[in-house]
């Protein structure tokens, strides 16, 4: 245990859902653990705001459990393409959407609960043999992580930043006050990308464009999404649209010497697939057990298996995006075949497997696909 104040066993640099996941699975293994952010709770961040079922148990193996009156869950996940519409619900469980400042606000005080030590406004400034500088202030500790977000510090201070692959779209987040119109999260796909809406609370929802163009207005761009426009014809926004990068990015390690990374910091998959917060929380678990065994390669391993699944969804979405023909072809079949995309779902949501959605589901898919294609031609 740590004896001076600068001291600790693992200290994390920043303080968003993956530091103070990070910090919280670290605590529950036995370590003293410090995290330090630049800015101060709650923080708020552009997000579509849906905790997936999976990240929803993940939260709660880190002891977490959000107080659902500021929250609404939701049952599944309803794609809208024009007039096509496919819909499934999770086979087990639900999710929930959460404003980001609450979501912040509860984990903050979660970890405070734990007996995390949190310090506020504090900047990470360098780090050399072990020792963190926050503001020019020493902290010495036995293991650093890497919580600060798409454009880490202590990534390139670890000498961590060199990128396998990356690609980066745009974000942005606008409040609505209305009555959630359903309890389902709703990906509504265009030519200029994808707005998915989240119910966050019994009078609110939470739209998130995400689009390859850059600073598109937000009103401009709805103007794309008919059905959706025309729900939200009587609803109030609420504040400004926030913006951010969402980033398909693959780094070449995540760990180096005493120095981990973890949630954005360590790379990411594309927003639409909605499992940016599950991975962070189950990343938490992986990385404190691997302090634990005192041996980060294990953390790798299980990185590497945490993400697989996200990435592969993510390039399959991808794939769907700024190309109208292909998608309506695939829409055209994965309504022929309801079943494969309820298996999906559940493969995204970690309850289904590969094997589940079998060779002739797969064999047939692809046959609709390609018949489809010779019938447009
Ligand atoms: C438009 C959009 C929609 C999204 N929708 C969803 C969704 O619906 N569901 C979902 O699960 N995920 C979604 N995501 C992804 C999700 O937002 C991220 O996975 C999540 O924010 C990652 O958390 P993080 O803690 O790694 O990074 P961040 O939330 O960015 O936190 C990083 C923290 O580090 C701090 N920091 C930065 N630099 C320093 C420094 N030098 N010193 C100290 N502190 C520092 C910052 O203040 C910040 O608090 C979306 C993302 C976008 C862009």
């Amino acid at each position: 245990m740590s004896q001076h104040s600068s001291e600790t066993e693992v200290l994390v640099v920043g303080g968003g859902p993956a530091g103070l996941a990070a910090a919280l699975a670290a605590k529950r293994a036995g370590f003293d653990v410090i995290v330090a952010d630049c800015n101060h709770p709650p923080i708020d961040k552009a997000c579509g705001e849906g905790i997936m079922p999976d990240g929803l148990r993940a939260l709660q193996q880190l002891g977490v459990r959000l107080d659902e009156s500021q929250a609404a869950h939701f049952q599944g996940i309803r794609f809208i393409n024009g007039s096509q519409l496919l819909e499934a619900r999770f086979p087990d469980g639900s999710g929930l959407g959460v404003r980001r400042k609450v979501l912040h606000q509860q984990m903050a005080e979660a970890a405070s609960r734990a007996g995390v030590r949190l310090l506020w406004n504090r900047r990470f400034t360098g780090m050399a043999n072990g020792c963190v500088q926050l503001d020019g202030e020493t902290f010495r500790c036995r293991w650093i992580v890497g919580a600060d977000g798409q454009n880490s510090r202590v990534r390139r201070a670890a000498g961590l930043h060199s990128v396998g692959k990356e690609k980066v779209r745009f974000g942005m987040r606008q409040h609505y006050r209305i009555r959630p119109w359903s309890d389902f999260v709703e990906v509504h796909w265009s030519d200029c990308g994808e707005m998915y809406v989240t119910p966050v609370g019994n009078d609110a929802v939470c739209v998130a464009l995400i689009s390859a163009r850059k600073s598109a207005p937000f009103d401009e761009s709805l103007r794309h999404f008919p059905v959706l426009a025309s729900n939200l014809r009587d609803a109030v926004p609420e504040g400004p649209p926030r913006g951010a990068i969402t980033a398909s990015r693959r780094l070449n390690s995540v760990h180096s010497g005493s120095v981990a990374l973890i949630g954005e910091a360590a790379g990411s998959v594309d927003a639409i697939t909605g499992e940016g917060l599950a991975m962070a929380f189950r990343q938490a678990t992986a990385l404190a057990n691997a302090f634990v065994t005192n041996d980060l390669s294990t953390y790798a391993t299980a990185y590497r298996k945490i993400m697989r699944l996200p990435r592969a969804m993510a390039e399959l979405m991808l794939a769907l995006d700024g190309r109208p023909a292909f998608r309506n072809r695939a829409f055209g079949a994965l309504q022929a075949r309801p079943a494969i995309f309820e298996q999906m779902l559940a493969i995204h949501t970690g309850t289904g497997s590969l094997t589940q959605v079998g060779l002739g589901n797969t064999l047939s898919f692809g046959w609709h696909l390609l018949t489809s294609e010779r019938a447009a031609k």
